[in-house]
């Protein structure tokens, strides 16, 4: 890996962070008369715990990592965008990822003036490492992978993924968000194999907490600093802090879905290969099932009638004819199943 101080952003690096009230002093204290907070309305007059001390060290419990490499963000979408905005000079430097895949990576690339140069998957949805690491010149700071990958819902092979950490000597950013529902291990563990691996993950699938916006991002801790003082000082708000706290007891009832949910992905996916106009079931490591059909926008309406709303994935590149079906609760999978039946 390149020097951090060569791929981090001039001016993130002389970067100094704002000092709220809490910086000043966090300690204990019987009268708090230092935020410009109203005295009432307890406990939402205050400001969130702006490093978020008590949840980052739930969390480095619950996924086995130091709590220094753990960042949070509203949802992972705020890391996806806090990288670019660290690591890649506007109008100058580039990013390399995959086609196709989850889309906020070449928003946020847009939105912060950084090129992307898409090189697409192989034809069974894998990487192609030579080609990717082809695509890298002298201002490529990032490489963006997702394992499952978004929306074609398989797992890359590690050893790809692999190849890529040790041939980049910029980020390599891996999107773990629906690693809960794969069989194949998250690259958690190996963090500190990799000095430029950052891990994203999110409480928005497995967890059934998308409403709540928690993402993660887990990296070394050099990475993890610059991420921490770039993002706004109360990025997550008291109510997701608090509300998280008490869900991430739930370890149980987690596993407990992601174990339904599995057993209901695999049921849809042997119904929708019944449909003679689904003329492929891709295979999922994910909780979603991309399945091929001739007519993706006609089926798609079809169900809209039926007020089924699923993704239309046909225009993107390599899913021709394809559609993204969540895997929902058993209820909702027999409506999807039924309506389906009564196409044509
Ligand atoms: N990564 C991937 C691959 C996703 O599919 C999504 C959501 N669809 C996200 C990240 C965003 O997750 P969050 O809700 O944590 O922002």
């Amino acid at each position: 890996m390149k020097p951090i101080e060569l791929l981090l952003r001039r001016n993130i690096l002389s970067l100094k962070p704002y000092s709220s009230a809490r910086d000043e002093y966090s300690g204990e204290a019987a009268v708090f008369l230092d935020a410009n907070e109203n005295p009432f309305n307890q406990p939402y007059n205050r400001y969130p715990d702006p490093y978020q001390r008590k949840l980052k060290e739930k969390i480095s419990k619950l996924k086995g990592v130091d709590v220094d490499s753990v960042f949070l963000g509203n949802g992972s979408d705020e890391p996806i965008d806090l990288l670019f905005r660290v690591f890649c000079e506007p109008g100058v430097d580039n990013v390399v990822s995959i086609d196709p895949t989850y889309g906020m990576y070449q928003v946020a690339a847009d939105i912060n003036n950084i090129a992307v140069k898409r090189v697409l998957l192989t034809d069974d949805y894998q990487l192609d490492v030579e080609k990717l690491l082809a695509a890298v010149d002298d201002n490529t700071k990032m490489i963006f992978l997702c394992s499952p990958n978004n929306p074609t819902g398989n797992l890359f092979n590690v050893d790809a993924v692999e190849k890529l950490l040790n041939g980049f000597d910029g980020i390599v950013v891996l999107d773990e968000a629906y690693i809960d529902f794969a069989p194949g291990k998250s690259f958690l563990p190996r963090l500190n194999s990799f000095p430029n691996l950052v891990v994203l993950q999110t409480f928005s699938k497995a967890w059934g907490m998308a409403g709540l916006r928690l993402g993660m991002a887990f990296a070394d801790r050099v990475i993890i600093k610059v991420l921490s003082k770039v993002k706004y000082p109360y990025n997550l708000n008291i109510l997701t802090q608090l509300k998280a706290l008490e869900l991430l007891d739930n370890n149980e009832q987690m596993n407990d879905w992601v174990r339904l949910l599995l057993d209901e992905r695999k049921k849809l996916e042997s119904e929708l290969e019944k449909l003679n106009f689904i003329v492929k079931v891709y295979p999922s490591d994910s909780n979603f099932i991309l399945a091929k059909t001739n007519n993706p926008k006609e089926v798609y309406n079809f169900l809209v009638k039926h007020k089924i709303i699923i993704r239309d994935r046909s225009s993107v590149a390599l899913c021709e004819g394809c559609l993204r079906f969540t895997v929902g609760s058993p209820v909702e999978n027999e409506k999807l199943i039924n309506a389906l039946k009564g196409y044509k």
